[in-house]
């Protein structure tokens, strides 16, 4: 019997960062000049999260994705993927990236055990993804993705943030760019969480233009059954599929059965969640895994958290975390709670 929330909604999905740091500075995530960093020594141990991801596997969790910040900045992450792809009861483990350090990794990665792989890719132009991103690695990103499929990765998943007047325009050739490289690619509604400092809901670009722009280059669109997953699917006419995250016009809160444990073991029982429960402090002061498993259960019978909902009822919506509260508290951060 899954453990279910005061919605009776099911703790299956675990969102694990394993760094808050990044190597790039994406507009919407970081937008900012400084950032404060979790203190290192805060930062779980590899064994510490096997201990805490096999209390939460125990208690229902079966499928787990590995984020952060960026998590190939994690020194030895084949390792930490091997010591998780290995535990029982696990049915999924994937891994959204940004592509940069892919290409060295990708074969090590799958050969340790992850199953799935999500890369960011908000851009083809390189002019763009050096606004976006203020980096300038987008060659590094696609040769990334080609050496993920390289390397086996079959599923692979394309995600894209569109931002009105940024990247909006190329949504047809994202999609054709996913087609000749056989991946599926998500379109994410730009949602105001904490780091997206400069959210403004002009800037989102809806399901229903996304589709509408879509429609206009590839053709009638067709929807396909939903499951929990958050991105609804659909199909074109020569077969391809592709997916949309409405997490502003259409949030999935009903449904959601995802929590995220931050690199230094702050659970948060949703996205938009101002306070988590502190792991850390339980894992490091020799409380037994009976005893964690018993906050973890009476934190997630007691969730209520639909945060996107309540976020889409506000009239005159902001971002929802100020810069300076931001800089005081980096757990609000989206490159710390894992995207
Ligand atoms: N660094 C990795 C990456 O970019 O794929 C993993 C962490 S990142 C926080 C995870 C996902 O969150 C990315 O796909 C990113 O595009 C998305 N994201 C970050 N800020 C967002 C925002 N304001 N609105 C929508 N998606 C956002
Ligand atoms: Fe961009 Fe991901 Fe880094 Fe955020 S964590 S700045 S989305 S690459
Ligand atoms: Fe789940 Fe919170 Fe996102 Fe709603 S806003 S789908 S409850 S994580």
């Amino acid at each position: 019997m899954p453990l279910l929330d005061a919605f009776a909604r099911p703790l299956e999905n675990l969102r694990l960062s394993v760094t808050d740091r990044c190597n790039l500075r994406c507009q919407y995530c970081m937008p900012e000049k400084e950032y404060s960093w979790l203190p290192q020594p805060s930062v779980l141990t590899f064994e510490e999260i096997e201990r805490v991801l096999g209390i939460f596997l125990r208690l229902g969790v079966k499928k787990v994705r590995l984020t952060g910040g960026e998590p190939l900045l994690r020194r030895d992450l084949e390792v930490l993927v091997a010591m998780v792809a290995r535990q029982t009861g696990l049915r999924e483990l994937a891994m959204t990236t940004n592509g940069v350090l892919l290409a060295d990794k990708a074969e090590l990665l799958r050969k340790a055990g992850l199953q799935r792989l999500t890369v960011s890719l908000d851009t083809l132009d390189a002019a763009t993804f050096r606004l976006l991103a203020r980096r300038d690695d987008l060659d590094k990103v696609i040769g990334g993705i080609d050496a993920a499929r390289a390397a086996g990765f079959v599923d692979l998943k394309l995600d894209t943030v569109a931002i009105a007047g940024v990247n909006d325009h190329e949504v047809p050739a994202l999609l054709a760019f996913a087609k000749e490289r056989s991946a599926e690619i998500r379109f994410i509604e730009y949602m105001d969480v904490g780091g997206a400092t400069q959210w403004k809901p002009e800037s989102v670009v809806s399901r229903a233009q996304l589709l509408a722009s879509i429609e206009r280059v590839h053709g009638t669109v067709t929807p396909m059954p939903r499951d929990s997953a958050p991105a609804e699917r659909f199909s074109l006419p020569d077969g391809t599929v592709f997916g949309v995250i409405a997490s502003v016009t259409q949030p999935f809160c009903a449904t959601c059965d995802r929590s995220r444990l931050t690199a230094d073991g702050m659970w948060l029982k949703c996205l938009y969640a101002t306070t988590g429960t502190d792991l850390r402090g339980l894992l490091r002061t020799g409380v037994s895994d009976a005893e964690i498993a018993g906050v973890i259960t009476t934190e997630w019978h007691a969730r209520r958290d639909r945060g996107a909902e309540v976020r889409a009822g506000i009239v005159d919506r902001k971002p929802l975390v100020e810069r300076d509260e931001l800089r005081a508290t980096p757990h609000l951060e989206m490159h710390t709670r894992g995207g």
